[in-house]
């Protein structure tokens, strides 16, 4: 399976990153090695400034390519949450220099996965998460803020990469993205309810 990851897409969280508004999604992929399913976060020794980025999830089952956004719905039957984890640093070097993200984005454990529901209980235009810190709320998301939407997100990039069932898609991060360290206790939650709890060692 691989892990793709849409940027830049919601409109407060390209500005806190002082990016453009993109005008087709923008994407990057991580490799299986960096899903994380259970267990602590250990913060890698490369980053001194490592972000969450909570992002809701979309699971792949039906295997396609250049799938026409009008059928992109049948090609997912469920929603969770993750965290694309980042090391901003590196990010920034890399931005700098016009080099690919992969050393900041794509390190072993950089896309821990909570649970998942099948995304006919939810409202797909009006999904809210949240992801706290230490029992603080640190990032609120909701899916109508979404600049491209599930099915634009699954068309766009099933366009350049045949999508296969299993894969995931984080879909983006809200605003408030910002530095963990060890001791921290994250907890993402969609419409209230607990989807994910790590701790950073
Ligand atoms: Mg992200």
């Amino acid at each position: 399976m691989k892990i793709i990851c849409i940027g830049r897409n919601y409109a407060e969280h390209a500005k806190e990153m002082k990016a453009d508004l993109p005008t087709e999604p923008v994407f990057f992929m991580k490799p299986d090695t960096a899903l994380l399913k259970e267990g602590d976060f250990y913060i890698p020794d490369f980053t001194k400034d490592l972000h969450h980025e909570i992002e809701l999830v979309l699971k792949i089952c039906k295997a396609g390519k250049h799938i026409e956004e009008s059928f992109a719905n049948k090609y997912y039957d469920q929603i969770g949450l993750g965290i694309d984890f980042t090391a901003r640093d590196i990010q920034a070097k890399c931005k700098e220099k016009g080099l690919p993200w992969e050393k900041a984005k794509a390190f072993d454990n950089s896309a821990p996965i909570g649970s998942f529901v099948k995304k006919d209980t939810l409202d797909l235009g009006n999904i809210n998460f949240e992801l706290k810190v230490n029992g603080q709320s640190r990032q609120v998301g909701n899916s109508k803020d979404l600049i491209f939407s599930f099915d634009k997100v699954i068309s766009y990039v099933s366009k350049f990469v045949s999508l296969k069932v299993g894969d995931l898609i984080y879909t983006g991060t809200p605003e408030g993205v910002a530095g963990v360290k060890i001791g921290d206790t994250l907890e993402g939650s969609i419409n209230g309810k607990e989807f994910l709890k790590l701790n950073i060692k």
